[in-house]
């Protein structure tokens, strides 16, 4: 049967360098509703600024909305088998919308965990840059890029620093995770439907684990 892989962990526990490279690797779609925000709250719309001024300050997005934006883009074409989520569901309601979807989409879910101790997360996070070109990631303190805040592949790109990197937001998307998002490992251990990747090792090893599962 087809699988909804659902990537659960911190913020900064590597979901979003995971899912890509089982993306490249494997051919297996990745959808990020944090990407997908992103990309939104540049447009000049009233939903647009709204969207982005959640974001910044570390809050959620409405569950309506998030689900409403999932289910668009699974309907795709590239949906019809086994994709992954990077950053959803992350509330009960989510993951009770989430059902629903996989029902109507026949599809069975499979959470994994990548799990990070906390202490470790504030650097990750607050060190971490993107290429805005080709989205690769990079950390000033663990993984940093072969030029100061250039991009290896796009040597005339700076890189980004997320708005909702800086450390206050980093203190709220924390505790938002903690409060909102944790319960849902419960949820699915308790249906069986979890799985714990240790996220603290190399890239690699952490991959090889996912891919397996994946
Ligand atoms: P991420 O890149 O996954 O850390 O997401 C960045 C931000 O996008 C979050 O802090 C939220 O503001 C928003 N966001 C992403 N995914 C969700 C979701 N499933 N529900 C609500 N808000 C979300």
């Amino acid at each position: 049967m087809n699988k909804i892989i659902v990537l659960i962990g911190a913020p900064g526990a590597g979901k979003g360098t995971q899912a890509r490279l089982l993306q490249e690797r494997l051919g297996v779609p990745q959808i990020s509703t944090g990407d997908i925000f992103r990309e939104m709250k540049n447009a000049d719309t009233p939903l647009a600024k709204e969207v982005q001024t959640i974001m910044s300050a570390g809050k959620l997005i409405s569950d309506d909305l998030t689900y409403k934006i999932v289910r668009e883009r699974t309907a795709r074409e590239d949906c019809r088998e086994t994709y992954i989520l990077d950053g959803y569901p992350r509330t009960g309601v989510q993951a009770e919308q989430l059902e629903e979807l996989a029902r109507e989409q026949n599809k069975e879910i499979k959470a994994i965990l990548i799990d990070i101790p906390v202490d470790n997360l504030q650097k990750r996070m607050t060190g971490r840059r993107s290429c805005s070109v080709c989205g690769e990631i990079y950390n000033i303190y663990f993984k940093p890029p072969k030029n100061d805040n250039v991009c290896d592949f796009h040597p005339d790109t700076e890189l980004t620093h997320r708005a909702d990197d800086y450390e206050e937001k980093v203190k709220v998307r924390l505790a938002t995770y903690e409060e909102m998002t944790k319960p849902l490992l419960d949820y699915y251990e308790k249906t069986n439907r979890l799985t714990k990747v240790d996220g603290t090792g190399e890239v690699e090893e952490i991959y090889k684990e996912l891919a397996k599962i994946v």
